[in-house]
């Protein structure tokens, strides 16, 4: 008897119709003789609703009550689920973060898992119940609930199968499987029958949602076969399976096109160039617990130098403003900043053993006239930074130029 545990987003519980589909899925994996543990998100649209509330009453709500807020719309569908189970003839129970002992760290909103206890799990799988799990939800060791950050029902998914040692962990969403780029960008992205851990690593970091950051750590850590699937869809597919890298799937030179929109691009230049230059202006920044990701240092004839960096999107207006006090204290030219800019990246383990894609990449994007802003590149991926108004144009672009929709893409090619 196989142990399978299965993950629900928003938008496949999104509506009682849903939930109701979502049971049959369940019961037709449990009747072909597996344990089944589920593990749902919250109604789509209802996070954002909670977060939208907590905002009516204050800008920056405190982040341990926010936690006890936005972690109840996964408490509404575990109980809808079970209920639409046990209505269907299965016994079923639902269970809470707590209740699990999703054990945590204390950084409310981006909660670390370090433990799971399982309370009486097993015992109810023996007893042939299906087990219903709230995602995204934990408790740390004050008793206090967390959350593990947007996205996180696909950890706590990862986390459960890895705990229970389970066969399969298979995360159902809207679309079915992981595809060369968002197919809501380029209708013409192709579904990937496989991708290492390694390479959907990059995928998410760099900003495709498909699945959260650290369920696919966790995955590649633990190694648990992790599948994307579509809860929408009558016949069962086989998704995409994510796991380590193997002879067939290395012949692929790019996987695949990421993009994230979240970023802003914030520039001081003319400073005058001496040791220590780089921690002046990027410490006020950090000690304000801004993220930075990309960072591009050119020095000029003059020894001056210039300096440019991206944050989230959300911190533009906190960045710009330590910016320009920074920029008066140092002296710079001149602080300025934009937060239209979007980040484009290929993703591929054949990146490695092949010169020459970064050039294809730059001429690609210049035939279309689309000027790059920043590149940054690592053994497996090259971001560069646009124009927002570019974003569809120059994945569509790179998405062809690379043979992506039709396997054009092998590295014998
Ligand atoms: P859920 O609510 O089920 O967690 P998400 O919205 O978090 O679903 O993730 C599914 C979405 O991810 C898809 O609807 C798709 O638009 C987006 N996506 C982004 N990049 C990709 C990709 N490379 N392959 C498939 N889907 C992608
Ligand atoms: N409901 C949470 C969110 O919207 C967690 C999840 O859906 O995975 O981010
Ligand atoms: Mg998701």
């Amino acid at each position: 008897m196989a142990l399978i545990v299965q993950k629900y987003g928003g938008t496949s519980v999104g509506t009682i119709e849903r939930i109701e589909a979502v049971a049959d899925r369940v019961i037709a994996t449990r009747d072909k003789g597996n344990q089944v543990v589920v593990v749902v998100s919250a109604m789509s649209g209802e996070t954002n609703r909670l977060i939208a509330l907590a905002n009516e009453i204050v800008d920056k709500p405190p982040a341990h009550e926010m936690d006890v807020l936005v972690s109840t719309g996964e408490q509404v569908t575990i109980a809808l689920l079970s209920m639409a189970l046990i209505k269907k003839g299965a016994a079923a129970r639902s269970y809470t973060g707590s209740q699990i002992k999703m054990l945590t760290d204390s950084a409310h909103g981006k909660a670390r898992i370090l433990d799971i206890l399982c309370g009486d799990m097993e015992k109810d799988l023996q007893d042939g119940n299906i087990i219903v799990v709230a995602g995204f939800q934990g408790v740390d060791e004050k008793g206090r609930i967390t959350t593990l950050g947007r996205g996180g029902s696909d950890t706590t998914a990862v986390a459960m199968a890895a705990a229970l040692k389970a066969d399969e962990c298979q995360i159902y969403t809207d679309v079915d499987g992981v595809y060369t780029t968002d197919p809501r960008i380029e209708p013409n992205a192709r579904k990937l029958d496989k991708i290492t851990f390694e390479e959907m690593l990059e995928m998410a970091s760099l900003g495709s949602k498909v699945l959260q950051i650290r369920s696919v750590e966790f995955a590649g850590k633990y190694n648990v076969p992790l599948r994307v699937l579509s809860s929408f869809e009558e016949a069962e597919g086989s998704g995409t399976l994510i796991t380590t890298e193997d002879d067939e799937m290395e012949q692929a030179l790019i996987s695949g096109i990421a993009f994230n929109k979240d970023e802003a691009q914030l520039t001081i230049s003319g400073v005058p160039d001496k040791p220590g230059v780089a921690s002046d202006i990027l410490g006020p920044i950090t000690e304000a617990n801004i993220e930075i990701d990309m960072i591009v240092q050119n020095v000029g004839e003059d020894s001056s130098t210039d300096f440019t960096f991206t944050v989230h999107r959300n911190d533009y207006d906190a960045a710009l403003a330590i910016l320009t006090r920074t920029g008066d204290e140092v002296k710079a030219r001149k602080v300025y900043g934009d937060n239209r800019i979007v980040k484009v990246s290929l993703v591929g383990v054949g990146m490695r053993s092949h010169a020459g894609i970064a050039c294809k990449m730059f001429s690609a994007l210049a035939e279309e006239n689309i000027n790059i802003r920043m590149i940054s590149t690592s053994e497996i991926k090259i971001s560069v930074v646009i124009d927002e108004k570019y974003l569809e144009l120059g994945v569509r672009t790179l998405h062809s130029a690379f043979g992506l929709e039709n396997d054009g893409n092998l590295a014998s090619a």
